[in-house]
């Protein structure tokens, strides 16, 4: 929901445009246009908000503290009709993201359910993570104080989004913070706007929730006018860009969080259940087109199964249905995000063909209208390989042969990322020491993506992948308040030991209560000191 611009869709029927009438006499506003990937065309119009920031940032800011009043339930409250909402608006999303992503219809429909899932989680139990708690207090000093700790959230909470799954990282982020009490401004990618602007309009237009949830659009520069604006930074995107944001708070001396890019690996042993593996491979390395962080970037796979597990994956590989299926459910993977998405992937098949790599299906840009690229198999790669150290961020698999498991894992580690990977065999105690040695933040064994649909456990990317991490039960909404001690003491004497007059008598008293409680042995406690 823009500051002030109502920007348009195709829906809407605005043509699109570099820029909107004056709205001051003096500059118009500047536009940027939304295209479809799946066939380019221009699909909606929105103002560049960069100009409108501050003033948005300043609104939320005086709108949070009565939000912050509410106390958990009755934000909860509020949330829990944003639920009923998208429930009431599911498919109108859908269409929205589908339209700016080319995602196929299942994966499109899939964004609204998974946030539904994560805001429950968060608003059933917000009130409990938000809980005042009252430690014991240590010694002497303290053992008539109350103390608490309060959660108390930072005033503006700015969100900047990828354009992988617009809709599920905005919320992701979004809500915990909103039930923690934050007002919070999202900027969606340029690319993906849509659907998000219309979630945000229907909290404020449809369900006139109070005024803390703000969308604003735009390029990188909006980005960066909310860096510099906002109170807390969650950040998802390019590692690139996440060093430059890192740089802007530290001089702002801001905390964020950066989900950052990645290059999972996939370790498949000799004992793997191979067809399982397969099939978690073929879904793990194509889901939302590769486009995910925690895709399968690479595999590594113990020699004795090889043949047979790349035999399995080819098969499914080419089995897979690939365009624009509208409503249907005729596709299985669909277009890249942009025509320069499209360009790395071809670079990386590309190099790495040249370099004595085969494509065993696929290899080259999809025969057909829009950013599409065909679901590739590669083998015959090595590690020196851009497909292979590189984010490829596409519908493409890298299979290679390794000699055992622990060379499997010296190839998983070798990478400037360290966001997730996975570990298939039977031997399910084996496969949670090799996680143990590998360098990422989770590791699913047996399994494609579940750390991302499981809440209680944290979601963060080490080496280059990240700094923080989102969910993990109690953290991913206390991430968004600053904690508050609070000390009362209970009985109020005219003075205190440590206040003035400074006696020789006070200092003693406390000196020799200090060496009564804490010495180790009775010498010291009685005063002796040893030399
Ligand atoms: P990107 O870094 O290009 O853009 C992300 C967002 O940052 C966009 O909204 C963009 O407008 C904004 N932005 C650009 N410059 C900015 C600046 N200087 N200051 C502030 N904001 C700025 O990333 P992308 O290409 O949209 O997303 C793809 C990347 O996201 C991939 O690397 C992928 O691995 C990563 N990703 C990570 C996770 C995770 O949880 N770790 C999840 C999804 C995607």
């Amino acid at each position: 929901m823009g500051a002030s611009d109502p920007g348009t869709t195709a829906a809407g029927a605005e043509t699109s445009g570099a820029s909107a009438p004056p709205e001051n006499g003096l500059h118009p506003t500047p536009r940027f246009d939304v295209k479809s990937p799946a066939d380019g065309s221009v699909v909606a119009s929105l103002p560049d908000q960069s100009a409108e920031v501050r003033a948005a940032v300043d609104q939320l800011r005086r709108n949070q503290p009565a939000w912050e009043a509410l106390g958990p339930n009755g934000r909860g409250e509020w949330v829990g009709r944003l639920r009923d909402w998208l429930f009431d608006n599911d498919e109108r999303v859908a269409e929205l993201l589908q339209q700016e992503t080319g995602k196929p219809w299942q994966e499109a429909t899939l964004e609204v359910p998974t946030a539904i899932d994560l805001i429950e989680y968060y608003r059933k139990r917000a009130e409990e993570y938000l809980a005042d708690s009252h430690p014991r207090p240590h010694g002497l000093l303290t053992v008539s104080k109350k103390l608490t700790i309060a959660h108390r959230p930072y005033p503006v909470v700015g969100v900047i989004c990828p354009w992988n799954f617009p809709v599920l990282i905005a919320l992701v982020d979004a809500v915990p913070a909103l039930l923690a009490g934050a007002a919070v401004a999202i900027k969606p990618s340029e690319l993906t706007p849509l659907a998000t602007r219309e979630i945000v309009r229907g909290w404020r237009e449809d369900l006139g929730a109070p005024e803390v949830l703000e969308c604003l659009t735009g390029e990188g520069a909006t980005g960066a006018a909310l860096v510099d604006e906002a109170d807390y930074v969650q950040f998802t995107g390019s590692t690139r860009t996440g060093r430059k944001i890192a740089q802007r708070a530290a001089e702002r001396l801001i905390p964020y969080g950066l989900e950052l890019g990645g290059k999972d690996a996939m370790i498949v042993l000799a004992d793997a259940e191979l067809e399982r593996a397969a099939n978690g491979a073929v879904w793990g390395g194509m889901f939302n087109t590769g486009q995910a962080c925690t895709s399968v970037e690479r595999v590594y796979v113990e020699e004795p199964v090889y043949d047979e597990f790349v035999a399995l994956v080819a098969e499914r590989v080419r089995g897979l249905r690939q365009g624009a299926d509208g409503k249907g459910s005729d596709a299985d993977v669909g277009a890249l995000s942009s025509e320069a998405q499209l360009a790395i992937v071809e670079r990386h098949v590309s190099e790495a063909l040249a370099k004595g790599a085969r494509a065993l299906v696929g290899g080259k840009r999809a025969d057909m209208e829009g950013a599409f690229f065909e679901p590739t198999l590669l083998v015959d790669v090595d590690q020196s390989m851009s497909c292979m150290c590189e984010e490829s961020f596409g519908p493409t698999l890298p299979v290679m042969k390794v000699r055992d498991a622990d060379e499997a894992i010296r190839l998983a580690n070798d990478s400037s990322y360290g966001l997730s990977a996975t570990v298939w065999t039977r031997d399910r105690a084996r496969a949670e020491r090799i996680a143990r040695r590998l360098e990422v933040g989770a590791v699913n064994v047996n399994d494609m993506f579940m750390n991302v649909f499981t809440f209680p456990v944290p979601q963060g990317g080490w080496k280059e992948s990240g700094v923080g991490s989102r969910l993990g039960g109690a953290h991913g909404i206390r991430k968004y308040c600053r904690p508050q001690a609070i000390t009362a003491t209970r009985l109020t004497p005219r003075s205190e030991l440590l206040w003035y007059p400074y006696t020789a008598r006070k200092r003693k008293l406390a000196l020799r209560l200090t060496r009564f409680l804490l010495a180790r042995d009775w010498a010291r406690r009685l005063g002796r000191r040893r030399h």
